[in-house]
């Protein structure tokens, strides 16, 4: 076969095959970009577990009419300009292709005003070519996106799909995930028409800690205190389970580095030890906790679907966690019930 160019829908058919796995991956993307946007309001709704419907609401700053069309293309972004920008990336996107991939396996529809425009514009990319096309539409300032029948016309994809209630499962502990992630966003979830989770935007320490109790439950809530500790520029803070509490049941591991969640080997290890042998082997630690650092000190692009970060002072940053939740947990009683709150 002679070499060609890929047609642009293929290529980036190819290139959802990496951060496109499933209906919880594509909440993913599009929250964090309604994030970026600096939206305090994100409404996500899903219908048949997201393979037919899911939608993205927020209030953000939106895009503008003559940039749709980009939105929508592969590797265009309005995050990073240089290399520079990508070595001290404080948003959660940069690499410009959620839209262009998602929109390759689906119907997707991107709906948005920006508040310097005084009507809203629609677009949708279709065919082998992703042509774009734009029309006018009626929608208040922000950005709403709508993806339809995902994985349509990625049969082996649709296949990969397991029950609605499995894929909403995995939407609602994102949601979770990333309600953790930002306390002064407000959020609402709903699945067939009802409402699962609505949460008000937290402010104050005391509203943070009920929305904690609301997303890891009454026994994480009972059990958890609340940590800070600082080291130079790195600060670890959020709320950790005695040993004695932590079961197989209380099922709360959650951690974030500079905002964006984690399931990061260096620091499950660093936790891991800081509890060292308090906890059985059918014990598990339960945490929410956040890592904050300067930017230039974490490379967060090491995996197209970003779940992992690489530290450039590894080494520092796992003995200033395990000492810090060492001295957190030697000070902890059981019953230490920062969380809960009458
Ligand atoms: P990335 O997030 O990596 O930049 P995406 O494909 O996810 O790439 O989005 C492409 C661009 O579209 C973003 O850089 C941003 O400018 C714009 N965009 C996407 N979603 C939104 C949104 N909800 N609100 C405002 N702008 C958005
Ligand atoms: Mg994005």
């Amino acid at each position: 076969m002679p070499i060609r160019i890929l047609p642009p829908q293929l290529a980036n058919q190819i290139a959802a095959g990496e951060v496109v796995e499933r209906p919880a991956s594509v909440v993913k993307e599009l929250v964090e970009n309604s994030l970026d946007a600096g939206a305090d309001h994100i409404e996500i709704e899903i219908e048949k577990g997201g393979s037919k419907l899911i939608r993205v609401r927020d209030n953000g700053s939106g895009i503008a009419e003559q940039e749709l069309v980009l939105a929508l293309s592969r590797h265009a972004t309005s995050k990073i300009t240089d290399l520079n920008d990508l070595e001290a990336i404080c948003s959660l996107g940069f690499r410009g292709e959620a839209l262009a991939s998602i929109s390759s396996v689906s119907r997707l529809t991107l709906t948005s005003k920006t508040a310097g425009q005084s009507a809203a514009w629609q677009a949708s990319a279709e065919g082998r070519d992703m042509q774009v096309e734009v029309r006018p539409a009626a929608h208040p300032d922000g950005t709403s996106i709508e993806v339809l029948d995902l994985f349509f016309n990625t049969p082996a994809r649709r296949k990969f799909l397991r029950t609605d209630k499995t894929e909403f499962g995995h939407i609602d502990e994102l949601v979770k995930r990333l309600a953790l992630s930002r306390y002064d966003v407000s959020w609402l979830l709903s699945h067939n028409g009802q409402q699962v989770r609505r949460l008000k935007a937290a402010l104050t320490q005391d509203q943070r800690q009920k929305r904690v109790a609301a997303l890891c439950g009454r026994v994480f809530a009972d059990h958890a205190a609340f940590i800070e500790n600082q080291y130079g520029d790195v600060k670890i803070w959020g709320w950790l389970v005695h040993p004695q509490a932590c079961s197989a049941q209380l099922h709360c591991q959650y951690s974030y580095v500079n905002g964006r969640m984690m399931r990061d080997k260096l620091l499950n290890h660093a936790i891991r030890q800081a509890y060292g042998d308090t906890l059985a082997p059918d014990q598990q630690p339960a945490f929410v906790l956040y890592l904050e650092l300067e930017p230039r000190q974490v490379d967060v692009n090491v995996h197209p679907a970003k779940h992992e970060v690489r530290f450039h002072q590894a080494r520092l940053i796992h003995d200033f966690v395990v000492s810090a939740l060492t001295d957190a947990l030697t000070q902890l009683t059981p019953a230490s019930r920062a969380v809960s709150q009458p």
